[in-house]
């Protein structure tokens, strides 16, 4: 069994699908081992994002994901972190595979519904990140 870490973002609390995305989450066979809704600062989605510094878009993302509240979650499968970035579909949803969160739930590259850790490391700082070791 592998844990990742994965956030229904803002415009899709915001778009009122949250409910069916986690849905579609425990549909998927994933155990939903941590969950809350937060409300992050702009600090603390700079925080989160830090590896994307220096990237032109950074102002924009960090903007998004502290514009209204999301759902943070731990969910548990077999190999979970491919799983879920599957499930998830191409960051672009216009790139991504019917069926997928983005592109059902999301409008575009900024939008994108969804977000999933894509390697083990990045796991275990995002669940770190947002839950404390006694909430798992
Ligand atoms: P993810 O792991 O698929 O979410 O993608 P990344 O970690 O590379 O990027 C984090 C988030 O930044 C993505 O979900 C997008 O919302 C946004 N993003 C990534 N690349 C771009 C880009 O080239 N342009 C814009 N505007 N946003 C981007």
């Amino acid at each position: 069994m592998q844990r990742t870490f994965a956030i229904i973002k803002p415009d899709a609390v915001k778009n009122g699908v949250a409910g069916q995305i986690l849905a579609r989450i425990e549909g998927a066979g994933f155990r939903v081992v941590g969950m809350r809704m937060i409300h992050m600062s702009k600090a603390e989605a700079e925080g989160f994002y830090h590896v994307h510094k220096a990237r032109p878009f950074f102002g924009g993302l960090t903007d998004f994901m502290s514009s209204g509240p999301c759902v943070v979650l731990c969910l548990e499968a077999a190999d979970a972190i491919k799983k879920w970035r599957d499930l998830m579909g191409a960051t672009d949803p216009a790139k991504a595979e019917p069926g997928t969160m983005r592109k059902d739930f999301g409008a575009s590259i900024d939008n994108n519904a969804t977000h999933g850790s894509d390697a083990p490391e990045t796991a275990a700082f995002e669940l770190g990140y947002f839950f404390r070791g006694m909430e798992l």
